[in-house]
């Protein structure tokens, strides 16, 4: 006789009736489709961005879906912001269950060419500002025994991109990988699971604009070469892992990083 199955039926794992979540950069792009993603699996949806009308947008998309949403405008940079961003949500539902730290900004620029405003402004959204909203979730987390923290990295902390130069994004995602690992080892006997969602190159509005400049038009060849599935994920490819990462069925998992590429990495 195997061991006996214990566990609820798979599909009912995956539900996140009754959890309360927040993303950030959830006004545009990926954090967009990740907000919409937990808010039909049952959640309700905090979206955080630096824009509010964004933030506002989208809360209004998911309150059309029957989602319950809250708008909040935070820039993730600054302490203050992420731990008002964390009483607003905690006044409104009582309780923060999933945290989804995606703002992230990039630049193409030669190493040489690299500023300190530059390294700056991009490490202090993409490693600091992650680190910021971490441990103010994880402050609420904490005393609830549960909970789970979902940062953006990239396929960026994996590889150097190419033909184009960006040294500084692509050190910040890999620091965003080993911070992941790091809170997930400080934290794991608190209940709280840490793990990432590196995505290869996505179609949102901005890589959609880049696309339609001179120099947009000469990359896109070249990274779809690279590329083994031959195309640029879509944002609704992203969306499976944030739901699996947030809900229970993944309450094992701790310290990963989920690489959706097309293959990118592969080669
Ligand atoms: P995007 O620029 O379309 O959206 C990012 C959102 O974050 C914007 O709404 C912006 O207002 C917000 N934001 C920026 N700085 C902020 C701050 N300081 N505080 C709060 N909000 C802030 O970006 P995207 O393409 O959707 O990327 C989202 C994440 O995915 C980023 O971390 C990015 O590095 C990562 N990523 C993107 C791709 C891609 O090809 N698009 C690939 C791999 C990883």
């Amino acid at each position: 006789m195997d061991v006996v199955l214990e566990a609820k039926p798979i599909l009912e794992r995956f539900q996140l009736d009754g959890r309360t979540a927040l993303v950030t950069g959830g006004g545009q792009g990926i954090g967009r489709a990740f907000a919409h993603a937990l808010g039909e699996a049952g959640a309700s949806v905090a979206v955080v961005d630096l824009v509010k009308e964004r933030a506002e947008e989208v809360a209004q998309e998911l309150s059309e879906k029957g989602i319950t949403s809250l708008a909040i405008k935070a820039d993730v940079t600054q302490k203050d912001d992420c731990d008002t961003m964390i009483q607003t949500i905690m006044d409104a539902w009582g309780t923060l269950t999933i945290g989804v730290n995606n703002a992230g900004i990039g630049d193409w620029m030669a190493a040489e060419e690299v500023t300190e405003e530059n390294w700056d402004k991009i490490n202090n959204v993409n490693l600091k500002g992650v680190f910021l909203c971490a441990q103010a979730e994880a402050k609420v987390m904490m005393p609830a025994g549960y909970g789970k923290i979902i940062n953006t990295a990239s396929m960026s902390a994996w590889i150097a991109n190419y033909p184009q130069k960006q040294v500084v994004y692509n050190t910040t995602k890999a620091g965003v990988l080993h911070m992941t690992r790091t809170l997930a080892s400080e934290w794991a006997d608190r209940g709280i699971r840490v793990n990432s969602i590196s995505p290869g190159y996505t179609r949102t509005k901005l890589v959609e604009d880049l696309l339609a400049t001179p120099v947009g038009q000469e990359m896109a060849p070249k990274w779809l070469s690279m590329t083994p599935a031959g195309k640029m994920a879509e944002v609704t490819d992203l969306q499976g892992a944030v739901v699996f990462l947030a809900a229970q069925v993944s309450d094992f998992m701790t310290g990963s990083d989920m690489i959706i590429d097309g293959g990118y990495c592969t080669w």
